[in-house]
């Protein structure tokens, strides 16, 4: 994600350093602290930040052009004006070993069948990492959810260590830090164009094929928050600012 990245968090630096909170943004020590490293026997535990989970979510209209991105990867049901519930995912590593995914052009990688390029982003993505759907209150599927393929790196601290380098070029997550999906790339979002108002429950699955060991797996690959949907033909705001995608 760097370039695009880079921008982004020199621009919330900058709100972090005016608030005196730019700790918390270098060390999410908060909710680090409720995913401690723990002996996993040296194999990674990915879970969601919860908390920067339900704090980002927000439902917006953007206007999607028939040869953008979103058609190409699925994201979106159609073109035109589509509403999407959006929501920042950090993965948290909260396993004493690195998540460790390497190169794709490494003929011995293990996940070598899980890669697939992305021709919007420039690079390879595990396919089919996670699940992104809208549930009614009784757990049936509300709005059609998609899969979101993933490009792992280091963006956040959570614990203790330094960061083992990872990059889109050679993915996975160091133990103790956390890999950081804004709400503003393609595809952070589940299309709820149409949908009714009322109560619904947004789940996320991580690790949803099982691609990755996570040991023990204490802490949960299941993240759920409940949310209210207005009526379809309530204004919400418009965000037609540029497509940013991981890289
Ligand atoms: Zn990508």
């Amino acid at each position: 994600m760097h370039k695009l990245r880079v921008l982004v968090v020199t621009f919330v630096t900058l709100l972090a350093l005016a608030t005196l909170s730019a700790v918390s943004l270098a060390q999410r020590t908060s909710v680090g602290r409720d995913f401690p490293v723990y002996d996993n026997g040296g194999k990674p535990d990915l879970t969601v930040d919860p908390q920067r989970f339900v704090a980002q979510m927000e439902i917006i209209d953007r206007l999607f052009d028939a040869d953008s991105c979103a058609l190409a990867e699925g994201v979106v049901g159609a073109s035109g004006y589509r509403r999407i519930l959006r929501f920042d995912t950090v993965l948290i590593n909260g396993g004493d070993g690195d998540l460790v995914v390497g190169d794709r052009s490494d003929p011995n990688n293990p996940y070598h069948d899980w890669f697939v390029f992305s021709a919007c982003h420039g690079h390879y993505h595990i396919r089919d990492f996670s699940v992104y759907e809208l549930l009614n209150t009784d757990g049936s599927l509300a709005a059609v959810g998609h899969k979101q393929g993933f490009c792992f790196e280091d963006s956040f601290k959570y614990d203790s260590g330094k960061s083992h380098g990872f990059f889109c070029g050679y993915q996975g997550i160091t133990s103790g830090w956390g890999d950081w999906y804004y709400k503003q790339l393609v595809g952070q979002w589940i299309d709820i164009t149409g949908v009714p108002e009322g109560d619904y429950i947004v789940r996320v699955t991580i690790n949803a094929a099982g691609t990755f060991d996570e040991g023990t797996n204490r802490y949960p690959n299941v993240i759920e928050t409940p949310i209210h949907v207005p009526s379809p033909r309530k204004k919400v705001a418009v965000d037609n600012s540029p497509a940013l995608v991981d890289n």
